[in-house]
Parts: C-alpha cells; structure tokens; sequence
C-alpha cells in the first residue's frame, strides 16, 4: 500500500492537515524550532512518511516555560476566574467534537490503531475528560480550622495551583493522553508545557489549533513535539517547572524521577504494567474467553494495563486458552485506516523489533506458540496477535512488559485466595488486574488482595472520567483521573491570622 491510498482514506480535514509541515505551539504561536530542524512522521501501517514536524529541544523547551511561567504568573490566565477556565475547557471539548472524525482519521493514521476504535473510544472519552474537568475548576477550594492555639486566631487552608507544569506523553493514546494531562493542570490554574511522544505528536498538534480557536489565552498551553533524549529530559531537569507529570515506561519513569530532583519538583508517574486476569473454575465462560481476549489485544497490546498475563485455574486452563486463541486468530489484522480492521500495525518499527524480539525469546526460553507468532509481512509493523503456552514464572515474556499483542497464559494449580493472589502479584508491577468468578465472596476478596491501583471484576479495561487510575510498585506515583488527579496539580497552603 503506498501513501497516497492511505491518504486516500482520509477525509479532507485530516488530508488537509497532514499536507503540510507542523510547528511548535509557544505563547499562543506556531514557530519553528530554533534549531530550524524537524522529524518525519511516519505511517505505521506502510512505513512511510505523513507529513514532517518541528523537533523542540531545550532551547525551545526555554521559551515554552518562559511563557507558562509569564501566563502563570501574570497573563489573563493567571487573573481568570475558575468560571471561565470552566467555559474554555468546555469549548475545547465542544470543538474536539465537532472535529471528532479528523481526530480519529489523524490518530489512526499517525498511531495506527483501527480508526473505528479511535472514533468509538479514544476520541469521545479525551472529550469527556475535558468535561468532567470543566465541572472540577469551580469546585476546588479550602477551608476553615478552628486551631486550638492560646489566642485569637482566624485560620484557613487554601488549595492553590502547583504553577508551570511539564507533561510528557506516550504513543498508545496521543490524543487520550494529552486530554488526561492537560484536563487537570488546567482545571486546576496550572500551565502547561507538554511534549507528544516522536512517533504520535498529530493529534496533539491538530488539539492546540482547538485550543487557540477556543480563546485560551496567551501561553497557558504550550506543546512541543520533539524527542524524549532531548526535549523530554529538557522538561524533567528544568529548573523553572514545578511539576513533571509522565505516562511511559517505567525505565523513563525512572530518568524523570531522578532528573527532577534538580530543583525537587513534583513528580507524578503512571508506568508499565503486566496485569493478570485471574480466572476461577466458576467463571462464565461466555465472558471470560472475549473478556481474555479483548484485555489483550485491544490497541494491539499497546495498553499499560492490558491483561497480558493470563492466568488460568488447572481445571479451565485449556478451555480458556483455546477460546482466547481461536478469537485471537479470527481478529481482522489490517491498515487502522480500513474500517474492517480489528488490529492495526504497531507504532513503529523499533516497537516493531521489540515485540517479534519478546515472541522469539518466549520461544528459545520454551514456550509454545499456541497462535499467532508471526508478522503479516510487506512494508507495515503488523504482528500477529499471539498466544504463548507452556511458560514459566521466569521467563522474560512472565516478567517484562512487552506492550504489544502477546499473551502468556499460565495455569495455576491452587484453590487457596492467599497464595493465588500471591502468584499473581508476583510482579515488579501493579497496575491493574481482572478477578473472573461467580461468586461474590470470592471477586471482593480477590479484589483486596491484588497490589494495584485497578482492580476489575469479569472485565477488564473499563474506564471512566470518574475514577482514579495509577500503580502501585513500580508501575508509577499518584493517579490519573477522577477527583484524585487534583491532587497532582495543587499545592496546600495554611494561613493563619493573629486577630
Ligand atoms: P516507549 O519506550 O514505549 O516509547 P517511553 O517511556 O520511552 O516509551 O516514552 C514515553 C515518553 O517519554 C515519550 O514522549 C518520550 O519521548 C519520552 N521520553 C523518552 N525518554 C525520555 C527521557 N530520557 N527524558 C524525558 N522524556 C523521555
């Protein structure tokens, strides 16, 4: 397939948009780099090239935090009421919607996920979660302590915005991604420097001209794509940004951590993941199997919380995996672009290499491919959605995330809760993890045992604007999402007054 049916896809907004090379978002302006250089964005399903964008790096970093810092401290949006911050993020949402279609077509063309899933989940849910952030700028506040000081004393809490804000996102959901972060720092009064991934920054670009058409005001959101080596660790060693939000493995996780001890800046982290699905003998099987099957393979694998550890009680195990096997090797793998596709290509050729990597090492450590394991070859990064049998707890496809279409399925011999659960925590992650059962007892107890911050019962990736998302272990620091995010972006601060 060549570029121009892959454009020829493409409605003419999104045509449109990729026709010509992109800028950096500073100060409510599209520049150049100052370096004048740019990167090839490219199509994951044909490798080849969309469009070219400016490549931010620390100098321009400089100027998107000079002018967050400006707005934050006093530009319009540092005097706004939280009622028109309210007004504005509802705007942005609205017009995200209106352009709901060119943003599906852009992020399946430059992500290469199926285009009817972009439209039905990652484009709607990024518009919701302005929304609900909207509903949020009106409803932070303080309050009052009656403190028991000998004296006459009038004291206050107040809830105040952290300042300006680095945010560094991934390639699995740009669009997604962006609204989870920016949403909140900016219901909050925060101001924003954000850095799409290299491999996906066309939404995010596409979500600044929405963000400028609704009148936001001068540098409150600043994006510039370029590389994590350079812009991204531009941001997380900035001395001038207060806090540094990041969603991405958790080998980066741990250089922005540390980067951002500079100038001790706050840190919150949402990183990988290796989530069991636990199935119980009593289980439904009806649910588990598409249940099984879609925690994986939805976004090709490419989700952090994906369940890509099946793990299965001796008495169900086979008919489990055969299910989850046999819908693996029905799902249409094809251009995101075709409507009729059900897994796209992965992001890029290094994603690629790693994943075909993981189903080789999986291989020469033992284990059996009971589906998939092969590519579908030609010009895209198109992987085979893979099921491996036979696998042992230290195996490096058990132990390590590899963010793409490929499933371990383990069996488990035990009918004791404790040592279950001890088995599936037996992890360096805890993100997320899904408990299969009838019965009730056993789903809440199963629930309280799992270390991680999401815990599903006969589902599994289920979100909503409403609840937190996050990890316990290494899987990151605070939470996304919900009224908990808040906490990310604000400062406390105690006044107290002598009377
Ligand atoms: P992946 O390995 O799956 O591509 P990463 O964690 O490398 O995921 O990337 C997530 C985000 O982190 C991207 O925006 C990337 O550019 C950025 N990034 C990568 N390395 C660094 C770094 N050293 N400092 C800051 N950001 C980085």
């Amino acid at each position: 397939m060549d570029i121009s049916v892959a454009h020829g896809k493409l409605g003419t907004a999104a045509a449109d948009f990729t026709s010509k090379p992109r800028r950096l978002l500073i100060d409510n302006e599209w520049v150049d780099a100052q370096s004048g250089k740019r990167f090839a964005v490219l199509d994951p399903a044909t490798g080849q090239q969309i469009t070219e964008v400016a490549e931010a790096d620390a100098a321009d970093v400089d100027l998107a935090v000079a002018a967050a810092r400006r707005a934050f401290e006093d530009g319009a949006w540092a005097r706004m009421k939280p009622t028109e911050r309210a007004k504005l993020l509802w705007r942005l949402s609205d017009l995200m919607e209106a352009h709901a279609d060119e943003l599906a077509e852009l992020e399946s063309l430059d992500n290469g996920k199926p285009v009817t899933v972009a439209r039905a989940a990652d484009v709607p849910f990024a518009v919701e979660t302005f929304r609900y952030m909207a509903g949020w700028t009106t409803k932070v506040h303080g309050k009052a302590i009656n403190i028991s000081m000998p004296g006459d004393y009038h004291s206050y809490i107040l809830r105040e915005p952290v300042g300006v804000v680095g945010q560094i996102i991934p390639w699995n959901f740009p669009l997604l991604m962006a609204a989870w972060k920016l949403a909140p720092a900016l219901a909050t009064g925060c101001t924003v420097v954000l850095k799409p991934a290299e491999q996906t920054p066309l939404t995010a670009l596409r979500l600044g001209e929405l963000i400028l058409q609704a009148g936001f005001p001068k540098g409150a959101v600043n994006i510039l794509p370029g590389f994590g080596e350079t812009a991204g660790a531009a941001i997380a060693n900035h001395p001038d940004v207060d806090k540094v939000a990041f969603t991405g493995s958790t080998e980066v996780g741990k250089l922005i951590a540390r980067a951002a001890t500079g100038n001790l800046k706050k840190v919150t982290l949402e990183l990988g993941g290796k989530s069991p699905v636990i199935v119980f003998p009593d289980a439904d099987m009806e649910r588990v199997i598409p249940g099984a099957a879609s925690a994986i393979f939805f976004n090709q694998g490419q989700t952090c919380c994906a369940g890509s550890r099946l793990f299965a009680h001796r008495s169900v195990f086979d008919r489990v995996v055969e299910g989850v096997a046999e819908a693996a090797s029905r799902l249409k793998v094809g251009p995101g672009l075709d409507p009729s596709t059900e897994i796209g290509p992965l992001v890029s050729d290094e994603q690629f290499g790693r994943v075909r990597g993981y189903i080789d090492s999986g291989r020469a450590e033992g284990a059996r491919v009971a589906t998939g394991g092969g590519t579908l070859g030609g010009a895209g990064y198109f992987v085979q959605p893979t099921v491996l049998i036979d696998v042992k707890p230290e195996m490096k496809v058990v132990r390590e995330e590899i963010f793409g279409p490929v499933l371990v399925a383990e069996r488990y011999d035990d009918d004791d809760l404790d040592r279950i659960a001890k088995e599936a925590n037996d992890t360096m992650y805890g993100l997320a993890g899904s408990v299969w059962t009838r019965d009730l007892g056993t789903a809440h107890k199963m629930a309280r045992r799992i270390r991680a911050g999401t815990v599903w019962i006969n589902c599994h990736n289920v979100f909503d604007v409403s609840q937190p998302f996050g990890g316990y272990k290494q899987s990151g620091w605070g939470r996304e999402l919900g009224e908990e995010v808040l906490h990310n972006y604000l400062e406390t601060k105690a006044v107290t007054a002598a009377l």
